[in-house]
């Protein structure tokens, strides 16, 4: 639930939120329904007040976590190599390779170098060094940035419907509240009412504030909203949501486009994070639609949602490969914990050790 700004509304003694002009206070978010991008920006925004976390649970383990890709294609590769190293064999380990969503013509060029390097330890473990060197290098210690004059770091969270956007706001906003950051989260996705309410009961849960709109408004105008609440209040981090959006839509594209270009007006200089949360069960589907919103908001970095779920972990090599944009994080399963730092060497130690 969450709560409309009244000044004489007991629920907000001792709130820190931000002042909201009482004018620009819209009809009940219900009853203010309205179809999308009709809405103006003078339906001012719900706030829900900070609730105090939740304690984390610990984190799952990685080897767990990709435990059915490592007994998928990866257990498949090793079965090939324990049974010789000829021309079928190498012949199998690119079937596998494709069959673990790494691609077609990615699994060829893997194959082709794994055997170039006519490793002494053998053809399991070239396959192996030659799938660690797709993944980016990374800095560990990356962040989100506050900007230079103390305006909050920003994640823009961008995906089609359903891939896990709101859960991983979610378990972000947790997160980021347990390292002891304050959090606001923008319900930018305005067109179901049921959305703000699932970001609502998270951001509860995770002790952050959440600004949101009447259902239908500018998602551009609760981002806008939401920055500047965070900047009254100095708040470290605002975490939007958006819509989920087919990436063949190009009208949705451009309002993405659009929240984007709210970020560089109102945070002149910020670096917001794009995050694109991708379905790893979506196979390599999830590669074409990386590329049209990498195309349309310039991604930053990627979150690949159930991984838990799928045999064929290898959509993470194809992404990083395709896109030069690195996993940021993964999720590995549906709990407010289950979302860690993606860690390249881990990941392949976890498939293959
Ligand atoms: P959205 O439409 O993109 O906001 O997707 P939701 O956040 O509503 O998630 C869709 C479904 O995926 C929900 O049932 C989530 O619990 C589930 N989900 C999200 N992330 C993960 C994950 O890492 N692992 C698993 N197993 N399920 C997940």
């Amino acid at each position: 639930m969450f709560w409309r700004r009244r000044p004489s509304d007991p629920a907000w003694e001792g709130s820190t939120g931000p002042d909201v002009d009482p004018t620009r206070e819209g009809a009940d978010p219900v009853e203010a329904a309205a179809p999308p991008d009709t809405a103006d920006h003078a339906d001012g925004p719900t706030i829900q007040p900070v609730a105090s976390a939740e304690r984390p649970e610990p984190g799952p383990d990685l080897r767990d976590g990709v435990a059915r890709s490592r007994g998928g294609f990866v257990a498949r590769l090793r079965g090939l190599f324990a049974s010789g190293e000829d021309e079928s064999t190498w012949e199998g380990i690119e079937e596998t390779l494709i069959a673990g969503d790494v691609g077609a013509a990615l699994a060829m060029r893997i194959v082709e170098r794994a055997r170039a390097r006519r490793d002494p330890a053998g053809g399991q473990a070239a396959v192996r060094a030659e799938l660690a060197a797709l993944l980016l290098a990374r800095d560990p210690a990356w962040e989100p940035q506050r900007t230079r004059d103390g305006g909050p770091a920003v994640i823009l969270v961008v995906g089609v419907n359903g891939t896990g956007k709101t859960t991983t706001i979610g378990k972000l906003a947790s997160r980021y509240r347990a390292e002891g950051r304050s959090v606001i989260v923008a319900a930018a996705d305005t067109f179901r009412a049921a959305a703000t309410e699932q970001l609502g009961a998270w951001a509860a849960r995770a002790g952050a504030t959440m600004i949101a709109h009447a259902p239908g408004a500018d998602p551009g105008a609760v981002v806008y909203d939401a920055l500047d609440a965070a900047v009254a209040r100095g708040v470290d981090l605002v975490i939007a949501d958006t819509a989920g959006r087919l990436h063949t839509r190009s009208y949705l594209m451009d309002e993405l486009a659009k929240v984007r270009r709210v970020i560089d007006r109102r945070l002149p200089g910020a670096a917001p994070e794009v995050l694109f949360v991708l379905d790893a069960t979506t196979g390599q589907n999830g590669l074409a639609q990386a590329a049209a919103f990498n195309a349309a908001v310039g991604l930053t970095g990627i979150v690949l949602t159930k991984l838990d779920s799928t045999a064929k972990g290898g959509i993470v090599f194809a992404i990083e490969d395709a896109l030069r944009v690195p996993v940021r994080f993964v999720g590995l399963g549906e709990g407010v914990a289950d979302l860690i730092p993606f860690d390249p060497a881990a990941f392949v130690a976890a498939l293959f050790d």
